[in-house]
């Protein structure tokens, strides 16, 4: 059995000699029995770079302490000089009449196992990096996608102060609000960068204790804005005294911005009997917040469900379809996930948790 085994054995005694080799060792390692038996420190296969490493551990064997059950990952050295990664799995090795004679080894050659598994561990990188290529390109849509809000909205109030400049000369005040409006719209757009680009590089310490009315006063004139456009009534549903949250507020709020343009969208279609856009927020558990956006659209159907969260996947003419998906990830990086199911009578209700703080 042992000269037939693939497994190479080797058998040391107290002192740490080789005792016995099978032929699968000897084999392993380009000598021959003759040159091992009798070897102690410094054997023919140790790779002289290790040597000092495997002589403290073989005198902690000596010592009498036991090598992990499980077996531990070594270099043997062949006779050419090529260094391979061998898995020992030592035990006592005791006589008849009970006593420990020595150490008895089984040796096993790990290059192929080494091999697959570098490979596999290559490829998981390579799939992680173009994952995180992917998730680089949906940010830069995404960019252009939600920098188009606070643009628009910094146009409408800039049109809007040249008319009242030009028409009204008196009126200052006016003009004065819209341009501070200007600026916190200019500032929003920053911060959509600015979070775009901690999200692209994995930043989380990004998260800051907030309160989900802060959260709905942030969006909700850019909410309205869109609202009165398409002739959308938006209603609130905040729960009192709720606590704060945990979160990164500005992708939450992006969130926000996108499910409720989503709701506003699909109620934008005639035969829409009531155009009304709930946002509600209440207490899910004693440690999450829910937040509701609930439409009265078209609704959703199957086969539409089955890809919506899909990057790219719109049916929309000026769509980007990464709107849900982004939507996902950040309830994701919340700890939860973004769900979504029929309104009634009519429409969709997407919901999302975040943490308390
Ligand atoms: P986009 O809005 O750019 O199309 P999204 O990822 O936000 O991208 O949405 C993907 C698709 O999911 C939309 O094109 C639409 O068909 C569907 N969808 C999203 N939200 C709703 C909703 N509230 N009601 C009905 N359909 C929706």
């Amino acid at each position: 059995m042992e000269d037939s085994l693939i497994t190479g054995l080797r058998a040391r005694d107290t002192q740490g000699r080789i005792t016995y080799v099978n032929p699968a060792f000897c084999q392993m390692v380009g000598f021959s029995a003759s040159e091992l038996l009798g070897q102690s420190v410094n054997a023919p296969y140790w790779p002289p770079e290790f040597a000092e490493e495997y002589k403290r551990r073989q005198d902690i064997r000596l010592a009498g302490n036991s090598p992990p059950r499980e077996g531990f990952e070594s270099v043997f050295m062949h006779r050419d000089g090529t260094r391979f990664p061998v898995l020992i799995i030592e035990a006592p090795l005791i006589n008849a009449q009970g006593h420990q004679t020595g150490w008895m080894s089984a040796c096993l050659d790990i290059r192929e196992q080494k091999r697959v598994e570098d490979i596999s561990r290559a490829s998981q990188e390579r799939l992680q990096a173009t994952a995180r290529l992917a998730m680089v390109g949906e940010m830069a849509s995404l960019l252009s996608h939600e920098l188009n809000q606070p643009l628009a909205a910094i146009q409408s109030y800039a049109t809007g102060s040249i008319n009242l400049l030009h028409d009204e000369p008196d009126a200052r005040g006016d003009v004065e609000i819209a341009i501070q409006r200007i600026a916190q719209q200019a500032e929003r757009a920053g911060k959509v960068i600015k979070s775009v680009h901690d999200f692209v590089r994995r930043r989380d310490q990004a998260r800051e204790s907030v309160s989900p009315q802060a959260l709905i006063d942030a969006v909700l004139p850019l909410i309205n804005l869109q609202a009165r456009k398409l002739s959308v009534q938006v209603r609130l549903e905040v729960e009192p005294d709720l606590p704060e949250l945990l979160c990164d507020r500005t992708m939450v709020e992006q969130v926000l911005l996108n499910l409720a343009r989503n709701g506003m969208q699909a109620m934008d279609r005639p035969g829409t009997r009531n155009r009304i856009l709930t946002l509600s927020v209440q207490r899910a558990n004693d440690r999450r917040i829910e937040f509701s956006v609930a439409d009265q659209g078209m609704g959703i159907s199957d086969d539409i469900a089955a890809q919506l969260f899909t990057p790219f996947f719109t049916t929309k003419v000026e769509g980007m379809g990464l709107g849900l998906s982004f939507c996902r990830t950040v309830a994701e990086q919340h700890g939860d996930t973004l769900v979504f199911k029929p309104n009634e009578p009519q429409g969709t209700v997407f919901s999302f948790a975040l943490p308390v703080a």
